[in-house]
């Protein structure tokens, strides 16, 4: 069953979280992924494809990924089914779509780009997004994070392995 093992789920979690912070649009209408949809012809961006079960359908990707603080806003976002969202992982989109498109990529990454320009997107940078000030409380705060997360592992390996000793 799903959704019953939280530890590695928090890690996830938590960087996404903080991420907001500088990057808070992560909201979109349906109404708003509905046009994007068709604007790519309710196919994916990256292999052309259509929804089907094998590759579990058509989700938003974000052109810049979460990571480097990409929102979730029509301007950000272009359709594509979960194979190519998963495979994709952080690459970057151009040469991903390259590598993937069976019809004429530089076509369709003309048309990413009219469509990034349309809305107006552009990537949010930290040094625009924060104050200097605000700059070191962030970095203070991923650091402080990641001492909470070696912690919380070195306990939780600590007790695995005394549960697995004492079997
Ligand atoms: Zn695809």
């Amino acid at each position: 069953m799903p959704g019953t093992k939280h530890f590695g789920r928090m890690q996830y979690n938590v960087a996404r979280g903080l991420r907001e912070i500088v990057a808070p649009r992560q909201t979109m209408t349906r109404e708003q992924w509905a046009r994007v949809l068709k604007e790519f012809g309710e196919c994916c961006t990256f292999c052309g494809g259509e929804p089907t079960r094998e590759n579990r359908g058509i989700v938003p990707d974000h052109l810049v990924p979460v990571t480097k603080f990409g929102e979730l806003v029509p301007g950000n976002v272009v359709p594509a089914c979960q194979t190519c969202n998963d495979s994709r992982g952080e690459k970057d989109w151009r040469p991903f779509l390259r590598s993937r498109y069976p019809g004429d990529a530089e076509a369709q990454i003309a048309l990413v780009e009219a469509h990034v320009q349309a809305h107006g997107y552009e990537a949010i940078r930290l040094e625009t997004a924060l104050s200097i000030e605000e700059q070191v409380a962030y970095s203070e705060l991923l650091s402080e994070w990641e001492r909470f997360l070696e912690t919380a592992r070195r306990l939780r390996d600590a007790a695995e392995q005394r549960r697995k000793r004492e079997l």
